[in-house]
């Protein structure tokens, strides 16, 4: 039995709440006199909305119950953390431009063993919407945007790279403002003031705005932006669902639960820069395990391929996957591709807010490379890697579901109308999903990194089944 007299009423009874006056209250009640105490004590259930709460222990009543018993409005609302402060976008906006100016985008155009063509290079600067620094110590610096799944900037960072493509110096835009800003004396804008204060400041992933765009791609998950721009580069573009998304976390031990929520639904292949004695790759493993038991529907899996096949040398130097491609030719990992590439999947049709009006004459860089060399393709560790990440666990087909899934859509009436799959996914198309869907899972069979296109058709399946 509760010691105390004053207690909430029990049962799922609800009064009209004296500060909203919706019916969500719950009242005190004297159990040895077994009333109501006065109306103004008790709990409005409506936490987040509303927080009413007078406790008579609290206010005195429990002493001395004939005291006045006047309504004060008195919230108990959980505390909300301070607002998170973004970059705004007219900064971010003054970072897109003097392509020529940029040591690592003219390096990728240039200097590396095998330049890429400039159409390559604009379409990766658009993608990731990187800039340059035109003044100050890291001028020909390099932008890398941290832009969320809502198109919030959420930090620069700022990388100057030497000759080879080798980072020289990191930092942070928000730094090099507010540095500029006290050397000369002058009042660091109110944004920035707010800014600074963040708990974090790389609170998202490199590349998670493109998460809506790519719907339906693998996603690669690296340390560092340099080598999601290598990674896309080299594997291709995530304009076709076969290949895989990359995104930057930022450096090694920032992966944590909160920037992979975005990562929801998705299949995940981590690649860990190598280290001593597999410390990274390691680290990265347990984290993964731990992350994809929180975050619904997803796979999360650490390629331990570099760790098997670098060289210790490489691992002391703590390489990563950007410092192995760079040296290696990119045509043939395209040619690869072409082979077997698959026609698009059907772009989703969620609100996608376009941040920067793309215009395509950002890249001042245009150079007319010739690349008439023929190449002969040979395999190379990075080409075996690939072919290992797609093809493991290749050991069920998925011959009935497929047979299943398609007697099942030859005899309905498919719908002509958008088709609501979940709460994320909408299908303008039906006609289209199905086609391209089918197709995906036909020339994948069994493959897991393919299975949530396989789940994707069982859904409709199952929506129009009633
Ligand atoms: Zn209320």
């Amino acid at each position: 039995m509760s010691q105390y007299r004053y207690t909430f009423e029990k049962g799922s009874k609800k009064h009209q709440c004296p500060a909203c006056h919706k019916k969500r209250f719950v009242k005190y009640i004297d159990v040895q006199t077994k009333e109501y105490l006065p109306e103004i004590y008790g709990k409005c259930d409506r936490e987040m909305n509303c927080g009413y709460h007078l406790n008579p222990y609290k206010n005195g009543y429990a002493k001395d119950n004939t005291i006045k018993n006047e309504f004060n409005y008195q919230i108990n609302r959980p505390k909300v953390k301070p607002k998170r402060v973004c970059i705004p976008k007219d900064v971010f906006y003054k970072t897109r431009k003097a392509y020529e100016e940029n040591t690592f985008i003219q390096n990728l155009l240039n200097n590396i063993a095998f330049p890429f063509e400039s159409e390559d290079i604009e379409k990766i600067i658009a993608q990731y919407h990187l800039g340059t620094v035109t003044k100050g110590y890291c001028k020909g610096g390099t932008t890398f945007p941290f832009i969320d799944i809502n198109n919030n900037i959420r930090a620069i960072q700022v990388k100057t790279f030497n000759k080879s493509n080798h980072t020289k110096n990191t930092n942070f835009l928000h730094s090099i403002i507010t540095k500029h800003h006290t050397q000369n004396q002058r009042k660091i804008p109110n944004w920035l003031k707010d800014y600074n204060n963040n708990e974090t400041k790389v609170s998202c992933l490199f590349g998670e705005h493109l998460l809506s765009k790519y719907p339906y791609n693998p996603i690669a998950l690296v340390e560092a932006p340099k080598t999601a721009i290598y990674g896309t580069l080299y594997f291709g573009f995530p304009n076709n669902p076969k290949n895989l998304l990359w995104l930057a976390v930022y450096n090694l031990s920032s992966l944590n639960i909160n920037k992979c929520k975005a990562l929801k639904g998705r299949n995940v292949y981590l690649f860990p820069d190598l280290s001593k004695e597999g410390k990274a790759f390691n680290l990265w493993s347990s984290k993964a395990q731990k992350i994809q038991q929180q975050i619904e529907d997803s796979f999360f899996k650490v390629s331990d391929l570099l760790e098997e096949l670098a060289p210790n040398q490489d691992k002391e130097e703590g390489k990563d996957i950007a410092d192995y491609l760079i040296k290696l030719d990119w045509h043939k990992f395209r040619k690869e591709k072409n082979k077997n590439s698959l026609q698009e999947a059907p772009k989703k049709v969620t609100e996608q807010t376009k941040i920067i009006e793309e215009d395509s004459n950002s890249t001042n860089s245009k150079k007319a490379i010739s690349q008439s060399k023929e190449i002969q393709p040979k395999t190379t560790k990075i080409q075996l890697e690939e072919n290992l990440i797609f093809q493991e666990k290749q050991t069920d087909n998925w011959n009935e579901e497929i047979d299943e899934l398609e007697s099942f859509f030859n005899k309905i009436n498919i719908p002509k109308n958008n088709c609501l799959l979940n709460q994320a996914t909408k299908i303008t198309n039906v006609t289209q999903f199905l086609k391209s869907h089918l197709a995906i899972v036909k020339a994948n069979n069994g493959k897991p990194i393919y299975l949530p296109y396989l789940r994707r058709l069982q859904e409709l399946k199952h929506i129009l089944s009633d």
